[in-house]
C-alpha cells in the first residue's frame, strides 16, 4: 500500500493551505483562526509518478497553550500510528518556539522519519532566525511558502526519496 505522510505542527503555521496544495484541492479547511482543521483529513497526493496519502491533522479550536499542546501530544500520536513519514511543519514568520521545541521531541521519540519544514518564507532569501531551526535536531530545515508555492517541489523531493 502508499506510503503515509503526516503533516504535523502548530496551528496555524500552514498544514492545511499545504495540505490543498499538495493535493491540488480545497479539502482541507483554511483559516486565519488558528486550529480550524476539524478533523483528520486524508487525500492522496503524487509526485513525480510516486504515490503516497498525505493527512492533514488539526484540531477543535485550541484556546490555551494547555490544549494547544495537549492536541499537538495527539497529533503525535496519530503520527507515530499511522505515518510513514512525518512532516513536521513550523512557521518561518514567528521563528522557532517552545512548543515547536516540545513537539520536536515527541516526534523524535517516534522513530520515524520526521522532515522538518519551515512554511511562510514567502521569499527567495530566508529570514535570519532561520538557522535557529537547526536546534531542533531534526536535520536541515526546508524553507516553503505555501501560499505562494515556493520550494514544494525540493520539500517533495525529499518527501518521495524518504519512501
Ligand atoms: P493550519 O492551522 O496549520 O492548518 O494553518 P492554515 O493552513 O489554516 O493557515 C493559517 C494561516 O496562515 C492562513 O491565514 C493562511 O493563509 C496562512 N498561510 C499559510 N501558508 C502561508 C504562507 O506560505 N505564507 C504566508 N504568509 N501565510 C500563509
Ligand atoms: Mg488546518
Amino acid at each position: 500500500s502508499k506510503p503515509i505522510v503526516a503533516v504535523v505542527g502548530r496551528p496555524n503555521v500552514g498544514k492545511s493551505t499545504f495540505f490543498n496544495k499538495v493535493v491540488g484541492r480545497r479539502v482541507a479547511i483554511v483559516e486565519d483562526t488558528p486550529g480550524v482543521t476539524r478533523d483528520r483529513i486524508y487525500a492522496e497526493a503524487e509526485w513525480n509518478g510516486v504515490h503516497f496519502a498525505l493527512i492533514d491533522t488539526g484540531g477543535i479550536e485550541p484556546d490555551s497553550k494547555d490544549i494547544i499542546l495537549s492536541q499537538m501530544r495527539e497529533q503525535a500520536e496519530v503520527a507515530i500510528g499511522t505515518a510513514d513519514v512525518i512532516l513536521f511543519m513550523v512557521d518561518g514568520k514567528d521563528g522557532l518556539t517552545a512548543a515547536d521545541r516540545e513537539v520536536a521531541m515527541m516526534l523524535m521519540r517516534t522513530g520515524k522519519k520526521v522532515i522538518l519544514v519551515v512554511n511562510k518564507v514567502d521569499k527567495p532569501t530566508v529570514p535570519d532566525d532561520f538557522y535557529d531551526f537547526y536546534e531542533l535536531g531534526l536535520g536541515e530545515p526546508i524553507p516553503i511558502s505555501a501560499a505562494n508555492m515556493l520550494n514544494l517541489g525540493d520539500l517533495l523531493d525529499e518527501i518521495v526519496q524518504s519512501f
